[in-house]
Formats: structure tokens, sequence, C-alpha cells
């Protein structure tokens, strides 16, 4: 069974009777969102997908945690302007859209936020959007606060006890927003009376923010304080009651935030721990991509790199617990268009011999399912690659010859999805046995070619003006004159290359001689022959 499948089995049997799920996720929008998270959105999405698919309510959570500190500074912002924002709430930091372009946000945390919001929405995940920020000041998280404060010694013992970390006696698992700068990654508690907490803002405590120096006391509701994340992620969980939520393999490691979330939760807030997906990472290409192609691995412009469909398929074709490692560079695009395609065909005529794969098509949908998905030909993307490359090609009619009748509507849409994304693949990707130009003129390589050489073109030139020949016709027919010719085939297919693209090798004879213009290259090669 397909995992998405045999895990919402799974969450019912776990709450037998239930019939609405909730089912969250969240991310820290402290810059340009990386590709990886993605993964953890999918997986949620999919998994939802499969609950209600079995006739359950689910609401699906999408929080974006703005009351966290800004910890870190990206490389792509102006330093001297943002420097003074480090320990300041996300959404208490001004939006870059100035530096960075796009739509002005209200704040940084919203600017970031919508960013990776479009991707997800385009995916075809319309999950309910929190920001952390307002939850704290309705006071959502109030009653929860109260209970960690009230247990501060029982958190830093599970602290203790399940990652090894010493809390001092005097620790709080609480912060502030200080009354005088406006930072919380700078404040410490220093007391609780039930009503107030008193709270010192440190100059000195982190190395990445500086505060003010100031001592005061403030109440902790209404979105004064907020809670270290090890003790707000249970907190989140009992709050919302929410019944599903996975962990990244960060948070997922023994003795990590997962372990103390779940404990928190069990024994300080007295609420049932959610149905856990522990999932692996989702690796992007390596530095080696960002420098060598200009390309980052924010999940904006990777997600412009394959339809929408494709990212999905991405993400789900394995299971959650194996990592994924996609680097784009050469020929991985066209493998994954491939293997979808493969998918697609179990989908639709071969229906029952492979189910999880017809399960991969069905969950891979951004429209939410392979059912109103119309049956069509999928041309393989490196043979529209290679026909893009040919001059003067109605690639319509080419798809159509391949497909072996004429093109539906449907059919048509696929070739210009196609069309984009390949040329975006041979722009960047491809490797260069997948790239050429027609020349137009005879290449000056073609003047060192050998006698022999000349003969096997003018032969090739001869035989085209028999008649019209398909590409396999064409493909045995070369070969032919190749044996007879006496020559290896580098040696006879190197002429053939030399004679149109003013290099050793290209793609397919057969297939490249088929899509080109008949009388060209009768021509071409005569003009060679007779050098
Ligand atoms: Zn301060």
């Amino acid at each position: 069974m397909f995992w998405a499948d045999e895990m919402a089995d799974e969450i019912i049997a776990k709450y037998p009777g239930k019939e609405e799920f909730i089912i969250r996720d969240e991310k820290t929008p402290s810059g340009r969102v990386h590709i990886g998270s993605l993964r953890g959105v999918v997986i949620h999405g999919v998994v939802a997908q499969a609950l209600k698919e079995r006739g359950k309510k689910v609401r699906f959570i999408y929080e974006f945690n703005d009351a966290d500190p800004m910890d870190g500074l990206p490389v792509y912002l102006d330093e001297a302007k943002y420097r003074q924002y480090m320990g300041k709430p996300l959404k208490d930091v001004p939006s870059p859209h100035e530096q960075l372009g796009g739509e002005p946000a209200k704040n940084y945390a919203e600017y970031f936020s919508r960013e990776f919001l479009k991707v997800i929405n385009d995916l075809g995940f319309q999950p309910e959007i929190i920001y952390s920020s307002d939850l704290y000041k309705a006071g959502h998280y109030d009653e929860w606060i109260k209970k960690v404060l009230e247990n501060k010694d029982k958190v830093r013992q599970i602290y203790r006890e399940v990652s090894g970390s010493e809390k001092p006696e005097d620790w709080y698992p609480l912060q502030v927003v200080c009354e005088k700068c406006g930072k919380t990654g700078t404040t410490k508690v220093t007391g609780w009376d039930g009503t107030n907490v008193t709270y010192e803002c440190m100059p000195n405590m982190v190395e990445w923010g500086v505060g003010c120096g100031f001592k005061g006391s403030c109440t902790p509701f209404g979105g004064q304080g907020k809670l270290p994340w090890k003790v707000e992620w249970p907190v989140k969980w009992a709050s919302m009651n929410v019944d599903v939520e996975g962990a990244g393999k960060d948070h997922a490691a023994a003795g990590g935030s997962h372990d103390i979330a779940e404990r928190v939760c069990a024994e300080v807030l007295g609420t049932h721990v959610p149905y856990n997906i522990p999932y692996e990472f989702f690796l992007f290409g390596g530095a080696k991509m960002s420098s060598s192609k200009g390309k980052g691995a924010s999940v904006m412009e990777v997600a412009e790199l394959i339809p929408g469909a494709l990212m999905r398929f991405l993400m789900i074709r394995k299971k959650p617990n194996q990592p994924i490692d996609f680097n784009p560079d050469g020929p991985t695009i066209p493998v994954l268009f491939d293997q979808y395609d493969e998918c697609a065909g179990f989908y639709f005529d071969k229906k029952g011999e492979f189910p999880d794969l017809e399960r991969a098509f069905h969950f891979s949908q951004v429209s939410g399912g392979a059912s109103g998905v119309e049956k069509h030909y999928y041309p393989r993307i490196t043979r529209i690659a290679f026909l893009e490359q040919i001059p003067h090609v109605d690639l319509y009619e080419e798809v159509a010859k391949l497909k072996g009748s004429a093109l539906t509507d449907a059919d048509r849409a696929e070739v210009d999805l196609r069309k984009h994304y390949a040329e975006l693949w041979l722009k960047d990707f491809a490797p260069d046995a997948y790239r050429f130009t027609v020349q137009e003129t005879v290449p000056v390589g073609a003047s060192a070619l050998s006698e022999n050489q000349k003969k096997f073109l003018g032969a090739i030139a001869e035989t085209l003006a028999e008649k019209d020949w398909t590409g396999d016709e064409l493909h045995g027919k070369i070969h032919e004159l190749k044996e007879a010719s006496g020559m290896p085939p580098k040696e006879a297919f190197g002429a053939l290359y030399m004679a149109l693209l003013g290099k050793e090798s290209g793609p397919q004879a057969g297939w490249f001689l088929e899509a080109l213009d008949k009388n060209f290259l009768i021509e071409r090669f005569g003009e060679i022959s007779k050098s």
C-alpha cells in the first residue's frame, strides 16, 4: 500500500470513532525558505488528502512562527540596516521588499511567509494559515503558559533527562518582549509571582543580539511572553488539539526536541501526543549548484524548474523515512519526468499491476487527484528537448507522429508545458551531449574530413533522395551504409555530426536526420562530399 494510505489507516485506527482530524505543520520565516521545507508541507498535505478520501473531515493548519526572534542575518540582506533588529520578533522586523523586490509586506515574517505560501498554493495545497503572534496576542496560549511557569522545575527536569541539558535552578521556560527595546531573544525571566514575571534584557546572553540592560516586570500573557521552541511545540499541540504532526529529521532524533515535546505534553500539559510522521531531509544539489549555475536552493527558485505535479511527485515517490537528494544538474529532471510518465502509464493503461505507482501518480496531481485528469499522451521530455533544437520544426506535428494519431487539446497542453520545462533544462542543466545547434553554413571542421567520410556523407545524400524515410528506417539504413564504408562508428557518425553541428557527437542519427529538412540535408552532404 502507498505510504500515505497506510498512514491514513493507522491514524484512523489510533483515534477510533473520530470524524474530524487536525493536521498541523509550521515554519519559521527567518529568510528565504529552503526547498527542503517543502517536504513537510507535501507530506502533511497528502496525508490530509488520504484522510479526506476516507470520508473524514480534515483541518490542515500551517503556522508561520513570526513571534520567533531574528537570530541570523541572511547574506542577501543589507547588514548595516538589519543588524539592529537581531533579537526582535520577526513580525517586528521591517519587510525587505525595497531591497529584494516583490509586493510590499507588513513585516519581515510576512514577506518570506508569502513567498513560501505562493509555492504551497501552486502545488494545490490550501492549508489554513496562522501567524503565531496572532495566537499569542489573542491569549490563545495563556492558560498553557501559566501551566508551564507553574511547572518550570518539571520542565527543567525533562530537559535534563531527555537531552542532558542542565538549566540553572532559577531558569524559566519563557522569554518576554522587552518593554524598552522590543527584543525577545535577549531577555531572561528572573521570577514569577503568579501574575507577573520579572525580567532582564541581557547585553551578553546571546552572540547574535545585544540586549539593552533594562530590568522590569510584566504580564507573560497576551503576546508579552514567548515560550522556547521545545516547550512551545507541545503547547501548540495541546492548544489546537493537534492529531497529526510530523517532525523533520533534525527534530526527530533521539534526545531531540520531539522527545522533549512529547514528555512536556504528557507530564506538564496533560494532553495526547499527535501521531508523528518522522521524515528525512530533502537535500538539494549542494554548494556546487549555487556557485556554478548561479541558482539558489530557495523554494521559489527550485519550484520554477519543474511543474507542480512533478514537484509533488519528487517529494512523495520515496517514503518519508528515506532521504531525497535532488541535484537538477545533468539528466535528473528528464529521468524524473520519465518516472512520472511510467506511473501515468500504470494509472491509465495497466490498472492493478503496480497500485503504489498509480497512487503516486494520483497524489502528484495539483488538482487534488487523478480522477480529474484526462488521459493523454506524455511525450518524453528528452524528445521535446531534442525537437526544440531542430530548426523549422512543428512541435505538434512531430509529437503527433510519435503518438501515432492526432493530438487532443490535453495532448497539446502537455506539449506546451513540456516545451517550457525542456527549455529551462537545456539552458541550465542539460549535459553537453543533449545540446546542439544545426549550423547554417558548412562548419569549418568539415574541411578536415577524410575521403572515406565524405563518401559516406555522399551515400547518405543519395539514400535520402530515394524516398521519405521514417526515423526507424533511416536508422537501419545509415547503419548499413556505415558497415559498407568499413569505418568504425565514431568515425562515420563523427562525419555526420561535423557536417551539421560542427562537433564530433550529437543525438541519435536516424531520428536526427528524419527531423531535419530533407533538401537541406541532401544539399549539405552533397556539398561536402564533392569538396
Ligand atoms: Zn531591551
